[in-house]
């Protein structure tokens, strides 16, 4: 992979713009400063995932849950609607066993409901979608605002579909994890025209769609044909860092038909190795993107 021959140092310069920073102050005040330009929404994701040592398991749990305790007691997102979410990968919660990531998970949903902040638990590579996806759906059911992810690359994406009770948030992305051909579609069209079936299905389900994609065209297939048929029960997503101001802004003011909530999934490192493993998976799935960070860096100079 393209990613394992540039070094460290160069890819957490790489990281800059997709990182908000290594601790969690970074991430709070980079949710502060979306919510002040047009405004954007945030999700905030602390990297870590895969890990190998139980105290990284209690580290990472300490540190959402004083995650939850900061976006509560942070004024600035006083209102509900402009409050930052959570995301977690479940990897981050486990060294083995992948029932047992979510017993922390549960003690973390019970203090996002206290502290009246909604969490969505990541979608990972295959072998976690039957366990996330039984998992949220039985938090959901509990009463707990909780929502995941579904992946259309997967060709068992309409089952997963069918699997979302009414009312639950599902965020829909093409997934970046690379899957066997035995059990995926490796066509990016494929997985587009599907992303935009899983949205039309889910949302006269009465599901609530979080869209997530940067590929314009669809997004704004999204907004334009589907978005309308459930008012309220939508919004788009984008990774911070990716360049997508201009469409971001048309959705939040209703040029591209019914305005929409627009949310950026903000990353943020304690360790440096765990911004690393981010980028380097990014880099892996967009090459281009090497390229192009490069460019912005020597424009600044
Ligand atoms: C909010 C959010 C949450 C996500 N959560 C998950 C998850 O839980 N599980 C999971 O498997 N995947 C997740 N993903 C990743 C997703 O599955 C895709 O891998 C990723 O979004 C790229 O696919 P795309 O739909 O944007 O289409 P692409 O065809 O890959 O990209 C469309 C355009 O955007 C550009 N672009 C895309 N990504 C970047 C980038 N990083 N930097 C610069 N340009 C870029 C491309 O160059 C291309 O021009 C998430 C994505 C988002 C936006």
């Amino acid at each position: 992979m393209l990613s394992r021959l540039v070094p460290a140092p160069l890819v957490r310069l790489f990281a800059r713009p997709y990182v908000a920073g290594y601790s969690m102050e970074f991430a709070l005040a980079s949710a502060g400063q979306l919510l002040d330009g047009v405004p954007l929404l945030s999700t905030l994701d602390l990297l870590g995932e895969h890990v190998t040592a139980d105290e990284q398991v209690t580290a990472n749990a300490d540190t959402y849950a004083r995650l939850l305790d900061a976006i509560a007691s942070e004024p600035r997102f006083s209102e509900a609607r402009e409050r930052p979410t959570v995301s977690l990968k479940p990897s981050a919660f486990t060294t083995g066993d992948q029932r047992a990531a979510f017993t922390p998970i549960r003690a973390l949903v019970e203090r996002a409901r206290e502290r009246g902040v909604a969490l969505t638990i990541d979608m990972e590579d295959h072998s976690w979608t039957d366990v996330t996806i039984e998992r949220a759906v039985a938090l959901y059911r509990e009463g707990f605002d909780v929502g995941t992810v579904l992946q259309s690359r997967l060709n068992r994406y309409l089952d997963d579909v069918a699997a979302i009770p009414e009312g639950m948030r599902v965020r829909l992305v093409i997934g970046i994890y690379p899957e066997s051909a035995t059990i995926a579609t490796t066509d990016k069209r494929v997985m587009k025209e599907r992303l935009l079936e899983m949205a039309a299905r889910l949302l006269d389900a009465g599901v609530y769609v979080e869209f997530a994609t940067h590929d314009e065209a669809i997004v704004e297939r999204f907004a334009r044909e589907l978005a309308p048929r459930a008012p309220g029960r939508c919004e788009v997503q984008m990774l911070l860092g990716v360049p997508r101001a201009k469409i971001q802004e048309r959705l939040v003011r209703g040029e591209l038909g019914v305005s929409l909530p627009v949310r950026l999934y903000v990353p943020f490192g304690i360790r440096k190795s765990d911004a690393t493993a981010y980028l380097r998976r990014r880099m892996d799935e967009n090459p281009r993107m090497v390229l192009d960070v490069l460019r912005n860096l020597l424009r600044r100079r």
